[in-house]
């Protein structure tokens, strides 16, 4: 499916999703911590209450118990109840009548004659009896409005199982339900506070943290604009993980920038290379045209210098090839390994064979074979290259030297010639593409500028380095050095 056709998702900030998750965090978190803490609250008062009811019980069944009446009436009940308690007896509750301590407190009494009709109440029951021959102990039940503790138990003459009535206590919890309730609000309103503070917390926070991201995107929507344009990211001082983001970006800009560069630098150099030989072609073809056909010197001469260019052309084209393969050897040959003393051999006894006229010197202080990091052939193609211009740009002194020496890691090739030499401020750029000293010299002797230009890429995509000393008038050495590679 075409991704125009998607439908696109909503955008949904990354300071809003933050803000989110950490209210939704702090949501959970304080609910769980409430609902722990309401919980052993709730159970210890509840506790407490179901105490206060049981022993309020046990104390009003013991007296009424004690006063042994053959069956209750609201008058011996109020007169149980009402009477002072004896100087044995321990405890506040019990030096003062019943009656008092029951008036002071929430508790609904209420004490039953053995059919079940109420003789005597502190207010108003909210459940009916049930009569039982058990003791019940305090428990909650549904009352009016809410749920209350209900405990009841049948009243004994002291000393036989007779029941001679019944007694239920009610708590009907007001209190304990109201503070619930205050505790149910402010539990509420903080929830709320803590949610909304930690969602602004989050919010800020994660806006703080991503504002370097800010400068990432306007940088990107510059660059996607124009990549020509040099905007870069600001990268915040904090030494984090979006710093070393922008770093990195900072430098793949930089990196793509130096590639547009060299990119159109390239194709401005090769159609200015181009140029001449074809203005040269192009002007005898003219030339043929006018008079070829009647003066028979001009055509073989045309033909002649035609040839020569379009040979020039295959040159060319044949090193910007070789060129554009020097930079890749990096990534392509990464392990490559070669005897450097067979090859410099070889190269050394194939000149010395092509150029009878010249002097060549071999010498080699390694004494035994010596591996380095490098293709044999890109080897190769660097001593012919070094050669090749020793020889081309020698004059009265037809010598080349070749010396081969070792250092802790790497291995020198050095090849020295006794030729015109190159002026120190020359010496950086003939490594440059296409740069040649004398360009109408360099031109006759068949040379593009690019000799030197792919060695360099060649022993640098190696991890090696290629270096020049040269003289002007007394001749030049080229130094290349190789990392030693381990058996
Ligand atoms: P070219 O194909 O023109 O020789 P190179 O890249 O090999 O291109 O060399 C670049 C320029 O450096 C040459 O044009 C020449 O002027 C100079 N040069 C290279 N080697 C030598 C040398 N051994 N002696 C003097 N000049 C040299």
């Amino acid at each position: 499916m075409n991704s125009e056709q998607e439908p696109q998702k909503r955008f949904i900030s990354l300071k809003v999703k933050w803000a989110i998750g950490t209210a939704l965090g702090a949501f959970v978190i304080f609910v769980a911590l409430a609902s722990t803490l309401f919980w052993s609250f709730n159970s210890d008062l509840l506790k407490q209450e179901k105490q206060a009811v049981n022993s309020s019980a046990q104390i009003i069944s013991h007296r009424l118990e004690n006063e042994h009446p053959v069956s209750l009436t609201e008058h011996n009940v109020q007169d149980a109840l009402l009477k002072k308690q004896p100087a044995r007896a321990t405890g506040n509750f019990y030096k003062t009548p019943v009656v008092e301590g029951l008036a002071d407190s929430h508790l609904v009494v209420t004490i039953y004659d053995r059919q079940g009709q109420p003789v005597f109440s502190t207010g108003q029951p909210q459940k009916k009896l049930v009569k039982s021959s058990r003791e019940k102990n305090a428990q909650l039940v549904r009352g009016n409005d809410h749920r209350i503790l209900l405990a009841s138990r049948p009243l004994r003459r002291e000393g036989s199982q007779q029941v001679i009535g019944y007694l239920q206590v009610e708590n009907p919890l007001n209190s304990y339900h109201k503070r619930f309730a205050h505790m149910a609000v402010i539990a509420l309103l903080l929830l709320l506070l803590v949610v909304l503070l930690s969602g602004l917390l989050g919010y800020f926070l994660t806006y703080l943290l991503l504002s370097p991201l800010n400068s990432i995107h306007s940088t990107l929507e510059e660059v996607s604009a124009d990549p020509t344009r040099d905007a870069r990211v600001e990268v915040s001082r904090a030494n984090d993980e979006l710093a070393k983001l922008g770093q990195m970006f900072n430098k793949m800009l930089d990196q793509t920038q130096r590639y547009i560069n060299q990119q159109s630098q390239f194709v401005g150099d090769v159609s200015h290379e181009l140029r001449t030989p074809m203005a040269i072609i192009q002007g005898h073809i003219q030339m043929l045209q006018r008079w070829g056909k009647e003066k028979p010197e001009i055509l073989d001469e045309s033909i002649d210098a035609i040839m020569q260019e379009t040979k020039r052309m295959n040159n060319l084209v044949k090193e910007m090839l070789d060129l554009s393969r020097a930079e890749q050897v990096d990534i392509q040959f990464r392990d490559s390994t070669t005897v450097v003393n067979d090859v410099v051999n070889q190269v050394y006894n194939d000149f010395k064979m092509i150029h009878p006229d010249f002097v060549f010197m071999l010498d080699d202080d390694l004494h035994r074979p010596v591996k380095v990091k490098i293709h044999r052939d890109h080897l190769e193609q660097i001593l012919i290259i070094l050669c090749d211009n020793a020889i081309k740009y020698s004059t009265q002194r037809k010598e080349v030297h070749i010396t081969l020496s070792k250092s802790l890691n790497a291995v020198e090739i050095a090849v020295q010639d006794f030729g015109e030499g190159i002026a120190p401020e020359e010496t950086k750029k003939v490594f440059d593409r296409f740069y040649r000293v004398d360009k109408a010299r360099s031109r006759k002797k068949g040379g593009n500028g690019l000799g030197l230009a792919i060695a360099k890429r060649l022993v640098e995509g190696y991890h090696g380095t290629i270096s020049l000393e040269s003289s002007l008038g007394y001749g030049s050495i080229f130094r290349v050095t190789l990392p030693i590679a381990e058996d």
